[in-house]
């Protein structure tokens, strides 16, 4: 699904490196997670993926379902099914959620040779995925994460992964600021949405999101770049003793 070979990249504004060769290979239907230090380069990498404009590729190699993921334009990237989950969602003021998500859905209905669905047609795609997610269908007629709270924000950024039916998504900190049955809620509708075909790539700092969605690799990201890859036992050593602890072991 994706091969990310020796990825760098820096900040465009900047031109401060950030990426530092990151190496990471995800299968289709594979799990993985990303744990790792505060600024340590997890949301660049996420960001860079998607085709972020504020960095740009300095090297290395990513393949995505066996095409350059950098031949790519950003949309083209999404039509293709990658995903991205922000850590921080955008409000769109005047933008109504049923029409942006419409409009994403379309935009890669047609991308992928399919009819658009009209409103009436959306409402029947989306209802069920809301009822998923435990969300109101009051959310649909507010505007896009305008006045929405931390925890609502997050589901309605899973609602648009399950929405675009993408392929591979990439969840950056989906469980910050989620009280637990939210985190539940949340987790249960990743989980919902996994087929054998999909993946995921999430970036998290704790482990009770692993517990509710089971990653089959663990990466810690250090001054961007991955130093260790293993199981669920690396979360065990980091939450004993931090990422200092990781270093001992290894
Ligand atoms: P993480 O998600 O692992 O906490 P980030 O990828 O967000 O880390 O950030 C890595 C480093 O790059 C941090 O020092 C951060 O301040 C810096 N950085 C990332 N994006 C930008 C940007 N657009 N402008 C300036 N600095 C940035
Ligand atoms: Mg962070
Ligand atoms: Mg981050």
């Amino acid at each position: 699904m994706l091969e990310v070979t020796d990825l760098q990249a820096k900040i465009v504004e900047t031109g401060q490196q950030i990426l530092n060769g990151v190496s990471i290979t995800v299968r289709e239907g594979e799990v993985h997670a990303i744990m790792g230090k505060n600024g340590s380069g997890k949301s660049t990498l996420s960001k860079v993926l998607v085709g972020h404009p504020d960095y740009e590729v300095t090297g290395g190699t990513a393949t995505y379902k066996g095409k350059n993921l950098f031949d790519l334009e950003p949309e083209e990237r999404s039509h293709e099914g990658l995903f991205l989950s922000f850590q921080s969602p955008i409000e769109i003021p005047g933008v109504s959620n049923v029409d942006f998500l419409r409009m994403a859905c379309n935009a890669r209905r047609k991308a992928l040779g399919q009819t658009e669905f009209d409103p009436l047609e959306f409402y029947a795609h989306v209802i069920p995925k809301l009822e998923l997610l435990k969300m109101d269908p009051t959310f649909l007629n507010r505007n896009v994460n305008q006045g929405f709270s931390g925890g609502e924000k997050k589901r309605n950024e899973i609602l648009q992964l399950a929405v675009l039916d993408a392929d591979m998504a990439i969840l950056d900190e989906i469980d910050s600021g989620l009280d637990i049955d939210a985190l539940r809620d949340v987790a249960a509708a990743v989980n919902g949405l996994n087929t054998p075909e999909r993946s995921v790539l999430m970036v998290t700092h704790y482990r009770r999101l692993l517990d509710y969605i089971k990653p089959d690799y663990v990466h810690v990201m250090e001054a961007g770049r991955i130093t260790t890859t293993g199981g669920m036992e690396i979360v065990d050593t980091l939450e004993e003793g931090g990422y200092a602890m990781l270093k001992t072991a290894a």
